[in-house]
């Protein structure tokens, strides 16, 4: 995953005030504007102004930061849309289908159309403890390589 920052990327530009967006919220830290191409109508992106591409580089205060005006900017789209629930997605890394390579936020005023399924049936669960042992090593040993049993 290539994590350095393009300073010239669309979010980055948009930010600055070079590029137009459809702005909803602003503040020191953040911006909210509508999605260009959206998924549904409402559909919004809530950004850090931080310069990072995943929500992993992200620094904590940054993350409160961004974490206040979802919240803040979701329940005014559910409220000026009329609906009773949102969604909130995040995507890291062009691996997870990032497009635009500043971490950004997308709500939804609707349920996610694809990725919001979950299997019909649960799995057994030694395939859970397996994957799940991998991953406490990770947590414990933050900067081991890539486990090649998960591939
Ligand atoms: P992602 O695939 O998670 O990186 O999402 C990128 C999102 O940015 C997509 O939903 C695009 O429709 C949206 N997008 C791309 N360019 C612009 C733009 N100039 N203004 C607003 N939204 C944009």
């Amino acid at each position: 995953m290539d994590l350095n920052y393009d300073t010239n990327n669309i979010f980055a530009r948009i930010i600055r005030g070079e590029l137009p967006a459809i702005k909803v919220y602003e503040d020191e830290h953040t911006l909210a504007f509508m999605d260009i191409m959206p998924q549904m109508p409402g559909h919004l992106l809530v950004l850090p102004k931080v310069e990072v591409v995943t929500l992993y580089q992200l620094p904590d205060e940054a993350a409160t930061a961004v974490l206040a005006t979802i919240k803040k900017v979701g329940k005014a789209l559910e409220q000026a849309m009329g609906v009773d629930g949102s969604s909130v997605f995040q995507h890291n890394g062009s691996y997870a289908g990032q497009t635009v390579p500043h971490l950004h936020f997308h709500l939804l005023p609707g349920p996610l159309k694809m990725a919001g399924a979950h299997a019909t049936v649960p799995v057994e669960t030694p395939q859970l403890e397996k994957i799940a042992a991998q991953i406490r090593d990770a947590i414990a040993y933050p900067n081991s390589p890539h486990s090649d049993t998960l591939a």
